[in-house]
């Protein structure tokens, strides 16, 4: 228990590949405890073996969090062949296990969770936890004057699924509400900005949502998860690493 391969270990920690690492043990650049290692397949302990690569202690991150305010035009993957992925914006994390917890979509930008705590992710993901998510959008077309309502009382997806209750309001930006993630972008001078709250994580959900009351989303951020909320601090495109308030706050 607690064990893991040699080359797993130092290709997790960013070190290289797997067949990297291999090559770098057969030509004796390793090292456990002092002593040097040539076999990739030794069972490690992270948590007690000193391991060195060239001499230089390669400290343990069992796991790493990252709030990330997701810029336009890239994937909430691990991989893609056509848009950079969140993942590759994180330039100082220590891992290469990382992935986002949920989907945003290419044009959505706003709060993404990076990590590489499978069990946190799937406790944030999981329908029965109903986490809260608010999002930050921009509306072309008459916002019926029931909206509200609809919205509260779950409203049918063109595909006839119908949503759990979610929270409207609309914004004023006299009253300097909608400042916080305002798009710099003119052309959205004429669109409505609202705040929507919803619990579960339908494929475009909010853009279907406002739909189905024949509007459409001309731009969208998500402000919170659960008990994060985006740093105003970060501009599309930075990260920090989660404090130890935010991670505490998730478990
Ligand atoms: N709802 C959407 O329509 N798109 C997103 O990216 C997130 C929520």
């Amino acid at each position: 228990e607690g064990l893991m391969r040699l080359d797993k270990f130092l290709a997790e920690m960013g070190k290289g590949s797997r067949s990297e690492v291999k090559e770098m043990a057969r030509r004796g650049r390793i090292q456990i405890n002092g002593q040097t290692v040539k076999a990739a397949d030794t069972k490690v302990d992270p948590e007690r073996d000193q391991i060195c690569l060239d001499g230089l202690f390669v400290s343990y991150a069992r796991t790493e969090y990252f709030m990330l305010n997701k810029p336009q035009g890239t994937v909430s993957a691990t991989e893609d062949g056509r848009y950079p992925t969140v993942v590759s914006l994180i330039g100082e994390a220590l891992r290469k296990d990382l992935f986002p917890v949920g989907r945003l979509d290419v044009d959505t930008e706003g709060l993404l969770l990076i990590t590489n705590d499978g069990p946190l992710a799937h406790e944030l993901l999981s329908p029965k936890n109903h986490v809260d998510k608010t999002y930050l959008a921009y509306i072309e077309g008459e916002l019926p004057a029931d909206a509200g309502r609809r919205l509260e009382e779950g409203i049918c997806l063109e595909d006839g699924v119908k949503t759990r209750p979610a929270k409207l309001s609309v914004l004023s930006c006299e009253k300097g509400e909608c400042l916080r993630g305002r798009p710099a972008d003119g052309a959205l001078k004429t669109a409505l900005p609202v705040a929507l709250t919803i619990h579960e994580g339908k494929f475009h959900q909010v853009k279907r949502m406002f739909e189905a009351m024949s509007c459409r989303v001309v731009y969208l951020k998500r402000l919170s998860m659960g008990p994060l909320t985006l740093d105003t601090s970060l501009l599309p495109g930075q990260y920090r690493p989660l404090t130890a308030e935010e991670q505490s706050a998730l478990k």
